[in-house]
């Protein structure tokens, strides 16, 4: 089932696209669109709809904020529809020449994602018609992701910095110290609204954001103590009383758990 939503606040568009294969979707991806600049592509399972959906906008520029497949899923068919360049930072750039391979759970959630190449890397700040938008290096979830920020406005575009204030699985790269000192570092910015690309906060996004940053600090403690104590990364699961989610671990062949969070702790640490 594939479901959509727009979103209109002030002159951004937010366009969300859910895909599941079996019943409603629970996980969704939001693109935006704004004074020319379309921001990220969505997933290459609901290609067609996307397509249609945005077929009618003056799309000038696109600028990826990571490498994952929820973002990177329609480069081709936009780029082949609107003759754009397509922008995003130079590690995003460089990864998508070979990008890391996906996993079962990922392939029949998000779809497939196809190396591109002709990603033009830029560093600090893309430019619209009426809109400079800040480019901020905000690694963790993914070693090349990216906000943009527009300072007049007070808009920020958190890709997946945010999500949710609990997350229920990690991908197993990603660093859980990264994430907390991208947080702090966003928290210090001026803004009143966070166009996250799954879930965006149009009221209170610093809260929001303080809630994801105190779950991340106190897991980060509490495994750090109890490895130092020398337990290994099942009896500190025990230990925490945590519940895995197996059919997302199960599908995913490991790619997506819990126990992943306890592991990139333990690979900050050391
Ligand atoms: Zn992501």
């Amino acid at each position: 089932m594939i479901t959509t939503e727009e979103l209109t606040y002030e002159n951004v568009k937010g366009y969300r696209f859910g895909y599941s294969p079996f019943g409603k979707p629970n996980l969704s991806t939001y693109i935006y669109f704004i004074d020319g600049l379309l921001i990220d592509t969505g997933q290459s399972k609901v290609r067609k709809v996307l397509l249609d959906k945005v077929d009618h906008l003056p799309i000038e520029q696109i600028f990826i904020t990571h490498h994952h497949e929820d973002h990177t899923g329609n480069i081709i068919p936009l780029k082949e529809r609107f003759q754009c360049p397509i922008y995003s930072s130079e590690k995003c750039a460089e990864m998508m020449y070979h990008p890391p391979s996906i996993s079962f759970a990922q392939k029949i959630t998000w779809g497939e994602r196809e190396v591109y190449h002709d990603l033009i890397p830029i560093e600090n700040e893309i430019k619209t018609k009426h809109h400079t938008f800040e480019i901020i290096k905000i690694p963790g979830h993914a070693i090349d992701m990216v906000a943009l920020y527009e300072p007049t406005q007070k808009w920020l575009f958190s890709a997946d910095l945010y999500i949710n204030s609990y997350i229920g699985y990690f991908l197993n790269s990603e660093s859980i110290a990264q994430q907390i000192s991208s947080i702090k570092k966003i928290l210090a910015y001026d803004f009143k609204v966070m166009f996250c690309s799954h879930n965006p906060q149009l009221e209170n996004p610093k809260q929001k954001l303080t809630d994801k940053l105190n779950f991340l600090e106190s897991s980060f403690h509490s495994i750090t103590e109890l490895h130092h104590k020398g337990l290994d990364q099942n009896q500190i699961f025990k230990t925490l009383r945590w519940k895995e989610n197996w059919l997302v671990k199960f599908l995913s062949g490991g790619a997506l758990s819990k126990m992943n969070l306890i592991k990139a702790v333990i690979r900050d640490v050391e």
